[in-house]
C-alpha cells in the first residue's frame, strides 16, 4: 500500500474557468441566458448540428425537458435500456410514464435494436436510446422503427458528447437529446446539461418549458411586449457563472477528447494480452461510431470473482468501480416499470463490468499498474 492512490475520475480544469467567471460576475450577468449561456448554445448548434441547444442544469432535468415536450401522459410507454443511470426513467415515471426495458447488445452494452419492435404495444410514446460509454447505439434501426411506427426518439446522451455515429454528432439524431456536463463527464461544469431540439417544430416550445411556462425569452429577444404564462414549465436554466465555467471547457474539448482517446487506446492496447489469456474481454467499438473515451471498462470473465477484482485494485491503491445496478432489479424499477422478455445479457454483463481509472492527463504508468493488477486477477 505504499503506492500512490490511482483516483478513478479526476476532474479536468482548463485553466481558463474562474476568469470566465470574473468576467461574468463584472458584467453583473448572474442570472441565466446571458452572454456565455448564449456562446454554449451557438457551440452546441454548430458542433451538432442541432436545431437548437438549451443549456439546463443537468442531463436529468433535460431529460425532463423532454418528457414533457412530449405530453408523456399516465400509462404511455417509453421503451429503454435497463442498463442505464435513474434519470432516464426516472424522467418519464414522474409524467407518469412506464418505462418498458428491453435487453442490451453483447457487444455495446447498447439498447438491442433487434428488440425493441417487439416491445412495441398501442401504449408506446417514444424510445429512449442510451449511448453507453459514449459508443453509439445502432441509430438508423432505431430511427426507422420510430418512423415507420411514430414513436418519437429521446437520446440520452449524457455521455455522448463529442461521439459521433456515422458522422452526426450523438444527441442531434433523434427529435431530442440530452448531454450532461456533470463533473463525472468528459466536458464539465460541476452539474450541468444540455436539451438538444432537433425537430424545430418543438423549439420555441422548449424554450417556455424551460423558462417556468413562459414567453419569456421571445420578450428578451423583442417578439413580443410582454411576457406570460403560456404553457407547463419549471426552471431548468443554469446561471451564467455555471455557463461562464462550460464555455472554457467547450473551448478545449477537441484537446480533452484527444487526451482522453489517446489513454483509452493506450488501456485497449495494453489489455489486448489479457483478453488473449481469456482473463477479460476488451471495449468494443463498432463501425461507424467514433466515441469520446468517455470510459474504458473490461468484461471480467464469469470464471473470476468481479467482487476479488475489485479488492485487488483496491489494496493496490486503484479507486476502480463497477457500474449500474439494472434498473428492472431495482425497486423503483420495479414499481414503475416492466421488462420485455429476459434481460439475460443485462443481468450478466452487468454483474461482470468493471470500469478503470481514465481522466485527462493519466499517465503511462499509471496505466501499467492498472494493468499489472488485472494480469494478476486469476490467482
Ligand atoms: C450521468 C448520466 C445521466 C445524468 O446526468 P446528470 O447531468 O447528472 O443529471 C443520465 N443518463 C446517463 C446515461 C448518465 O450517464
Amino acid at each position: 500500500m505504499n503506492q500512490k492512490k490511482i483516483q478513478f475520475n479526476r476532474p479536468y480544469m482548463t485553466g481558463k474557468e474562474l476568469s470566465y467567471i470574473t468576467e461574468a460576475k463584472s458584467g453583473h450577468m448572474l442570472a441565466g441566458d446571458g452572454p456565455f449561456t448564449k456562446r454554449c448554445h451557438g457551440w452546441i448548434e454548430e458542433e451538432t448540428g442541432c436545431a437548437k441547444a438549451l443549456l439546463t442544469h443537468s442531463c436529468t432535468a433535460a431529460l425532463e425537458m423532454a418528457a414533457l415536450l412530449l405530453d408523456i401522459q399516465p400509462g404511455d410507454e417509453i421503451i429503454m435500456p435497463s442498463y442505464t443511470f435513474v434519470s432516464t426513467a426516472n424522467a418519464f415515471v414522474l409524467r407518469g410514464g412506464v418505462p418498458v426495458f428491453v435487453d442490451i447488445r453483447e457487444d455495446t452494452l447498447n439498447l438491442d435494436e433487434q428488440l425493441i419492435e417487439a416491445a412495441i404495444t398501442p401504449r408506446t410514446k417514444a424510445i429512449a436510446p442510451v449511448h453507453y460509454a459514449g459508443v453509439a447505439c445502432e441509430m438508423d434501426t432505431i430511427m426507422a422503427i420510430a418512423k415507420r411506427r411514430n414513436l418519437k426518439v429521446v437520446e440520452d446522451a449524457a455521455q455522448g458528447v463529442m461521439s459521433t455515429y456515422k458522422g452526426r454528432a450523438l444527441g442531434s439524431i433523434g427529435d431530442l437529446g440530452a448531454y450532461s456536463f456533470h463533473e463525472t463527464k468528459n466536458v464539465i461544469s460541476g452539474e450541468g446539461g444540455a436539451l438538444l431540439v432537433n425537430d424545430p417544430t418543438m423549439a420555441l416550445r422548449a424554450e417556455i418549458i424551460r423558462e417556468k411556462g413562459t414567453d419569456r425569452s421571445r420578450f428578451f429577444r423583442g417578439e413580443v411586449d410582454k411576457y406570460t404564462w403560456q404553457d407547463v414549465g419549471s426552471s431548468f436554466l443554469p446561471g451564467e457563472l455555471v455557463a461562464a465555467f462550460l464555455w472554457a471547457q467547450f473551448e478545449d474539448a477537441d484537446g480533452i477528447t484527444k487526451d482522453r482517446l489517446r489513454s483509452w487506446q493506450r488501456y485497449h492496447e495494453l489489455l489486448e494480452p489479457l483478453e488473449s489469456a481469456g482473463l477479460l474481454r476488451r471495449m468494443i467499438v463498432p463501425e461507424g461510431c467514433q466515441h469520446n473515451a468517455h470510459m474504458y471498462y473490461v468484461l471480467i470473465t464469469p470464471e473470476i470473482e468481479r467482487q476479488g477484482v475489485l479488492d485487488k485494485l483496491r489494496s493496490n491503491n486503484i479507486s476502480s468501480v463497477f457500474h449500474y445496478v439494472p434498473l428492472h432489479s431495482s425497486p423503483a424499477g420495479k414499481r414503475y416499470g416492466r421488462s420485455h422478455g429476459e434481460l439475460n445479457i443485462t443481468d450478466e454483463q452487468s454483474a461482470r463490468l468493471v470500469r478503470l481509472p481514465l481522466w485527462v492527463g493519466i499517465t503511462e504508468e499509471q496505466q501499467s499498474r492498472v494493468i499489472d493488477v488485472l494480469k494478476g486477477i486469476a490467482t
